[in-house]
């Protein structure tokens, strides 16, 4: 095992067998002896990947046939932009605000469209998930942020949206939590958190959405995306590989559900210790906490950041919160082993003790 836990919400860590994989195979893929850096975007080995990598998380997710996988660039935001291009049609579009994230992605949609925000827990600090939307019936979707990544809020259970088109931004929690696709119109993530190295994004979108849409760059365009299977223009080659390996990998732990339920466990164990401690504070719903980014203080900024320094130097690093939050944030995707909560629990008993 790798001396370092690296707690960061993204880039984030990577299984040690997935790094050996690509040690081992980055001279000659395949005993081709060319690399997987050098290979053709069009050539029928990267087809393969994007084949393999497509069929593997179509098994993953119990994805229909009437959903299409495409691969694409300019990061989780640049969908905050193609969501309401593609989409909105004219019409209203609303966004669910949790956070950081979401109000990126609505701040985007406000630049073309007439966006509502149909449920907002801004004013009690991003402390719990709204429920009741009240969604008008001719907004063309709304959209929600299914983990929360600063402000360690995750759904489980979905909101009504009043039979409009559910969009998830599902970066930090894709294959983390079981979700059922087909509660959604479209789930995408950037593959830097919970399925790979950053540079890729990954789309699912069910096809009745896809239109053709007058004015619309093909750059920007979902159906020409996937009418070239994700080939349009060069793909991020290497990153699809990396997510290939990486879906592979969750095959291999026993699937979504066993992972989520490792995840749950993982986080438990944090949240117990905060929650019993009298010295840590979280400051979230208990049923809405996230399973993957788990947030807390101890309500003192020096001993906070005392703490992200004294944990580092015991090699686990990384700890500190989003700039848009404070204290602390412990990032548990799946690649994030049990051991390594144990060890932080343990640091956490004992940083409490010197310093409480
Ligand atoms: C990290 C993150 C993003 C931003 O991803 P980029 O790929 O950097 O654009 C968006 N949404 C959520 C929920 C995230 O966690």
């Amino acid at each position: 095992m790798r001396p370092v836990y690296n707690f960061s919400a993204g880039p984030a860590m990577l299984p040690e067998s997935v790094l050996l994989k690509i040690q081992d195979e980055l001279l000659s893929y395949q005993g081709s002896n060319v690399s997987m850096l050098e290979v053709n975007h069009r050539s029928s080995e990267f087809f393969g990947i994007i084949d393999h990598a497509k069929a593997t998380l179509k098994e993953l997710m119990n994805i229909p046939d009437t959903y299409s996988i495409v691969f694409l660039q300019g990061g989780t935001s640049q969908q905050f932009a193609m969501i309401p291009m593609n989409f909105a049609k004219g019409r209203r579009v609303a966004y669910v605000d949790t956070g950081f994230w979401s109000a990126k992605a609505i701040e985007e949609a406000h630049i073309l469209n007439d966006t509502l925000v149909v449920g907002s827990s801004k004013e009690d600090g991003y402390s719990y998930l709204p429920m009741d939307l009240n969604v008008p019936e001719d907004c063309a979707y709304v959209h929600i942020t299914t983990n929360a990544t600063s402000e360690g809020l995750m759904y489980r259970d979905l909101p009504d949206t009043n039979g409009v088109p559910l969009i998830g931004d599902a970066c930090s929690n894709i294959l983390g939590f079981p979700y059922d696709i087909n509660d959604f119109a479209m789930l995408y993530a950037g593959t830097q958190k919970n399925l790979g190295m950053s540079g890729l994004t990954l789309a699912i979108i069910r096809n009745d959405m896809l239109h053709d849409v007058e004015g619309l760059p093909y750059i920007f365009d979902y159906k020409k995306h996937i009418q070239e299977n994700s080939v349009y223009n060069t793909s991020p080659t290497f990153a699809i590989y990396v997510t290939d390996l990486m879906l592979t990998w969750v095959k291999e732990q026993g699937g979504v559900e066993a992972l989520s339920q490792q995840n749950e466990r993982k986080a438990a164990m944090l949240y117990e210790l905060i929650d019993r401690s009298g010295f840590y504070s979280n400051w979230v719903k208990p049923s809405d906490r996230s399973s993957m980014n788990v947030v807390f203080t101890t309500n003192d900024e020096t001993l906070d950041t005392l703490f992200v320094e004294e944990a580092a130097q015991e090699d686990m690093i990384n700890l500190g919160a989003h700039r848009s939050s404070r204290g602390m944030r412990v990032s548990i995707y799946n690649a994030m082993p049990v051991e390594a909560v144990e060890k932080l629990v343990d640091f956490m008993n004992r940083f409490q003790e010197k310093y409480q």
